[in-house]
Formats: structure tokens, sequence, C-alpha cells
């Protein structure tokens, strides 16, 4: 796994470099997620063996084992469903929430950090294919939400992140990921500078998404191979 992961990390690095320079965008702007769900622990090790610090897990309770196993070795980003009633632990595992999608669940996250006296970065997820089905805030009541949320004690909302829309039409995924980037810039608007993070594109629409102005990618598959089901 460990050399796959070396020469698929330095492809996926050419492929943003190669991105970067087509949109003049400086590389160094786009942070990578390595996305281990349904992987062992030792995929995040070997993550981290390469340089790449930040990792995406889906479900808190695949995590929570590796995280326990490894500690603090990287830095563990939330990215999939987080059900209420998971707040708690999910506090104690991540550094970082990225699939904030209602005021429950952000109040929540907010009442559990102030417990455990930690301050718990968070990120908006929108829903920007507006696919009925998918989790995430609508696009026309991200602000107001962001509003809502953004001076919560002990949560840090440092940016937006989205699922691109699941089709193979590139235009349609461009209009989704260009609609986010609106909406972060307007959202920088209300929460100020610390607000950073679009974490939009995965495997298979990164390129796109850095080209909407994406700065943070979440790549599983184009890293790790393909998961047997998720
Ligand atoms: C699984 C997952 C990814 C990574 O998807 P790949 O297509 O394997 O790169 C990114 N973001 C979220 C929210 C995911 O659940």
């Amino acid at each position: 796994m460990k050399d796959r992961f070396a020469k698929n990390l330095m492809e996926l690095n050419g492929q943003i470099a190669q991105a970067c320079e087509e949109c003049d965008r400086d590389a160094d702007d786009i942070t990578v997620i390595a996305v281990t769900k349904t992987f062992p622990a030792t995929a995040i090790s070997i993550a981290v063996a390469s340089g790449v610090f930040n990792i995406g897990e889906s479900r808190l309770q695949d995590a929570e084992p590796k995280i326990v196993e490894l500690g603090q070795i990287a830095r563990y980003h939330m990215i999939g469903h987080l059900q209420t009633n998971k707040v708690k632990k999910a506090v104690e595992l991540f550094d970082c929430i990225q699939s904030v999608d209602s005021l429950k669940l952000a109040k929540e996250i907010s009442k559990r950090a102030v417990e455990a006296g930690r301050t718990i970065e968070c990120f908006v997820e929108v829903n920007s294919s507006e696919e009925p089905q998918k989790n995430g805030v609508a696009l026309d009541e991200t602000l107001d939400f962001i509003k809502q949320i953004y001076q919560l004690p002990n949560l840090k909302l440092t940016g937006l992140m989205t699922i691109g829309p699941h089709t193979i039409d590139e235009n349609k995924i461009r209009a989704a990921f260009h609609k986010c980037h609106h909406l972060f810039k307007e959202g920088k608007q209300i929460v100020g500078n610390g607000f950073t993070h679009l974490s939009m594109g995965m495997s298979s629409d990164f390129k796109i998404a850095i080209q909407e102005g994406s700065t943070m990618i979440r790549v599983g598959t184009g890293l790790f191979g393909s998961r047997d089901k998720t």
C-alpha cells in the first residue's frame, strides 16, 4: 500500500500543479485531505509518513478505533453526516467538523466543545447540487445559517464544504462549485478573514473544483485505490 500511495500522491500533486497553472493559482494554496474511510489505520500512518497530515473520515464508529490507536499524529476531519447524539465523541476525536448542516448540530458541537474545553473548527456543508436527498444547507439559506452559528462559543467557523453533483456533466459540476465559491466570498464578509477554507473537489472532480476556487480537496480513491463499498 505504501508504494502505491507514494506513486498516487506524486501523480496527484502533479495534477494539482497543472490545474493550478492553468488557472493561475498557487499550488501551495491547495490542501489535500487524504480520505481514509473504509481503510485501516495503516492508511493514515502511510499518509502521514508521506507528509499528508490532514485526514478525512466519514463515519464516527469507523474512525474512532483508528484515531484512538494512532493518537494525534494528524489533523482529523469529519466529512460525513454527523448525528447529534454522536457529537460528544466527535468533539473528542476530530479537529475539524466539515459537515455542519443544522442549527441543532452546531449548537450541540458548541456545547460539547465548551464542556471538553476544546475549540472545534467547523465548516458549513452546502448542498450545492440541490439534490433533495443530499445533506447540507440549501444555497439560498447558507448566509443566514452562517450568521446564526459563527459566534457560538468554542466553534470556530472557518469555511464551507460541498460535495459536487453526482453526474458526468462537467458544466453542472462547475456551476455548483461556482455558486459555492461565491458563497465563500460572501461568508468571509460575515465571518472575517478567519474564513479561509473552501473544501470542494474529490478524486473525480478536483480539477474543476480548483478552477472554481477550492482551497481544500478531499481525495480517497485517487490516493488509496477503490473502496469495496462505502
Ligand atoms: C468519500 C468521500 C470523499 C472522497 O471520495 P473519492 O471519490 O474516493 O476521492 C470526499 N468527500 C466526502 C464527503 C466523502 O464522503
